[in-house]
């Protein structure tokens, strides 16, 4: 068990930087921390340190895309349906002036729209 000067368990927190991607190290675990530091991981290789970096680059590069894909694909779900709705409520409007006029032609046979 690793504790900070503070005299609390230190927290592993993982280091993002460019030397050190992914390397794993202890903190204090307050918001004002009090400075202490170790490695809990040992260094990375010179390969590691190169190739991480790009990695995490396109991982968040595919991130956005993916994110931008997911608001596109929310807009067009509500495109389409509210296009099914115009299109029902449409559908719903010829219906029920088609029903009118065959009601209309039925009670009144000199009737215009009606189709002899
Ligand atoms: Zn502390």
């Amino acid at each position: 068990m690793v504790y900070c000067h503070c005299g609390l368990r230190a927290k592993i927190r993982t280091s993002w930087t460019a030397l050190n991607p992914g390397r794993r190290f202890y903190s204090c675990p307050k918001q004002d921390d009090c400075g202490f530091f170790d490695w809990f991981d040992p260094p990375m290789c010179a390969r590691a340190v190169n190739i991480i970096p790009g990695l995490l680059r396109g991982r968040n590069e595919l991130q956005e895309a993916n994110n931008a894909l997911v608001h596109q694909n929310g807009r067009l779900k509500k495109l389409l349906i509210g296009s099914w709705i115009l299109f029902l409520h449409t559908q719903n409007a010829y219906k029920t002036a088609y029903i009118k006029i065959i009601q209309d032609c039925a009670s009144v046979n000199q009737n215009p729209k009606c189709i002899q």
